[in-house]
């Protein structure tokens, strides 16, 4: 019996996890480590956060998956790996040994420098703290009538974030209770086109959002930013962009050099045979590309099949990510923009198209 290793239960292990539940792989006994009952599909957040969404509705929840899937599920968190001896190491299970080993553990973010604000920080990953976090923060700022909050973050994520926050608190809030500022150490939306970036710059100002560009830290009423300005709020949200897990830099597995896990055309570890990585934990030297869901969720398949054929001693297939992915930006009301290479647009219809295809990408995993 070979040894199956599932680290995470990130958006490429749904897939792999799906088909063990169609069609159980023989003589291989399969393990999933990872600590939260249901996995929260980030698209969805800022929609959840919006009030258009419940939190179940925007998760896949485990039990039933792994149960069907004849995954025994170790309900725990990797903090360590010995790559050379094949085994992981978990807060509390302890060492745990695998003849192959598939890694899709996301990224974190990295928030120390806002650490020692006199504001409550929320770091949007691990997603599961953030929803949790974010639901008795938003009681809390209405309770006390007036909400002033800052998003640390220019991404994608820290756009959709600070209008989703915006025009959930406008909703319970009078207007001039409410102030959200997005603080920018680069430019803004880096790698999406001028036309994307003018309507997101645009609806920024008309929504009242104020930008700020600068490197932030903690300060005792808020933030501070490299420049000596002063933003006072009650809360900040660090959607800081992407950091590797702590513990793969002593894993022994070649990394970036950024720190994530290098991988080669089949998803497979540079330097180790029996190792595979997806989603933002890893990079593909080959031909590297942003870390966003669109990628993980696209090796999936591949990664389904690359690790049957490592169980069974064969080479992996090659894949070749697309070269770019649609974005749909969730705006706070029912409405998206559309990004896609060098074309924008936006509207209500996009909000629908984004809606329909979030909604059909959790439905494989919630029935
Ligand atoms: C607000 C927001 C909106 C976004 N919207 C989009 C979007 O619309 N489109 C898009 O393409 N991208 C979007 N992204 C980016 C997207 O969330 C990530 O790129 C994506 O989640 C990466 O998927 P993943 O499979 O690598 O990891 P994740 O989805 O982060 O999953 C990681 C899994 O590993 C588990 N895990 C983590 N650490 C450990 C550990 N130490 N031990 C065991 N298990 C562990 C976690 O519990 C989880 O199950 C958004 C991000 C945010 C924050």
């Amino acid at each position: 019996m070979k040894r199956l290793l599932l680290a995470g239960a990130g958006h490429a292990h749904l897939n792999v996890i799906r088909n063990l539940a169609m069609q159980p792989w023989p003589d291989v006994e399969v393990t999933l480590i990872c600590p939260y009952p249901r996995q929260i599909y980030s698209g969805m957040i800022p929609g959840w956060i919006a009030g258009h969404y419940t939190l179940d509705q925007c998760a896949a929840p485990l039990a039933g998956l792994v149960e069907k899937a004849g995954i025994r599920w170790v309900q725990d968190t990797i903090c360590g790996m010995a790559a050379e001896t094949g085994a992981v190491n978990c807060q509390n299970a302890g060492k745990i040994a695998y003849d192959v080993i598939s890694i899709d553990t996301g990224a974190r973010v990295e928030s120390s420098a806002l650490s020692h604000s006199g504001a409550p920080l929320l770091p949007i990953r691990p997603l599961e703290q953030f929803a949790i976090g974010w639901k008795s923060a938003e009681a809390a700022l209405i309770a006390s009538g007036a909400a002033r909050l800052a998003i640390i973050g220019g991404g994608a994520a820290g756009i959709e974030l600070a209008l989703a926050i915006d025009y959930a608190l406008r909703r319970h809030l009078p207007a001039d209770k409410v102030s959200v500022v997005l603080v920018s150490s680069g430019a803004l939306l880096g790698g999406h086109a001028p036309g994307v970036i003018k309507r997101v710059e645009k609806l920024l100002k008309s929504r009242g959002i104020i930008q700020h560009a600068g490197r932030a830290s903690g300060h005792e009423e808020g933030l501070v930013l490299n420049s000596g300005e002063l933003i006072a709020c009650d809360g900040i949200i660090a959607a800081t962009g992407v950091a590797p897990p702590t513990w793969l830099a002593t894993s022994g597995l070649a990394l970036c050099e950024r720190g994530f896990i290098a991988v080669g055309d089949g998803q497979q570890s540079t330097s180790h045979k029996n190792v595979f990585a997806a989603g933002d934990v890893s990079t593909r030297i080959d031909s590297p590309h942003a870390k966003s869901g669109v990628y993980a969720v696209r090796a999936g398949p591949v990664l389904t099949m690359n690790l049957q054929q490592a169980l069974n001693g064969q080479e992996p297939t090659s894949y070749q990510p697309q070269k770019r992915s649609l974005y749909l930006l969730a705006t706070g009301p029912k409405e998206a923009i559309l990004s896609w290479g060098s074309f924008a647009a936006a509207g209500g219809w996009a909000w629908t198209l984004k809606d329909w295809i979030d909604r059909r990408f959790m439905a494989q995993y919630q029935s």
